[in-house]
């Protein structure tokens, strides 16, 4: 994991530099990857998916001019979560997929690193492959670094709803009791 360094990993998006500034980890689906264990996604699930990670010091935004390809992203530095409602369709299974994968980096932010131990890594990526092949392809077009960033992220957007979420209180405990981030930039890296 590197947040903070400005590296983007973005499939599909030619000038990198365009989405360089609020993209330390990013997400792109260019095939909108629909888990079968993840079905039952209402909106009012989603608003308190994403009100619970505010709780815990992320922003969230919502923008309606990301490039294209790029469905959602989280800003280290920032600690700012942002989905891109112009790639995105108006279907809810959709948005959760997102948020639950972004959801993973802003977890990542939070425990300072991996999420899974080193031995689990190849099991996660046998669940992803058996989930879907496109998804598991699309963690071939990233760069080493953001790899086992990506392998954990598109592990928990295909969990259920109330798993992503129990993973999120675990990983993120600390930030919901305090309801602050106190952490330095500097301790993520030099933002541009
Ligand atoms: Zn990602």
């Amino acid at each position: 994991m590197r947040p903070g360094t400005g590296d983007v990993g973005l499939l599909g998006l030619a000038p990198s530099a365009r989405v360089r500034a609020f993209a330390a980890l990013a997400l792109t689906l260019l095939a909108p990857f629909f888990a079968g264990s993840s079905k039952a996604e209402t909106w009012d699930r989603i608003g308190s998916y994403a009100a619970l990670i505010r709780r815990a010091g992320t922003h969230t935004l919502v923008a309606k001019d990301c490039p294209s390809a790029l469905l959602g992203a989280f800003h280290a530095p920032r600690n700012a979560l942002l989905i891109c409602a112009n790639n995105i369709e108006d279907d809810p299974r959709q948005v959760w997929v997102v948020l639950a994968h972004e959801s993973a980096h802003v977890m990542q932010h939070c425990h300072g690193g991996p999420l899974l131990a080193d031995h689990q890594v190849g099991n996660a990526l046998a669940r992803i492959e058996s989930q879907s092949q496109t998804t598991f392809q699309e963690l071939r077009l990233y760069h080493q670094s953001q790899r086992r960033d990506e392998i954990e992220a598109r592990l928990v957007q295909g969990m259920p709803p109330e798993e992503v979420e129990a993973l999120f209180r675990s990983f993120c405990a600390d930030r919901l009791s305090h309801r602050k981030v106190a952490q330095p930039p500097d301790v993520l890296g030099s933002p541009p």
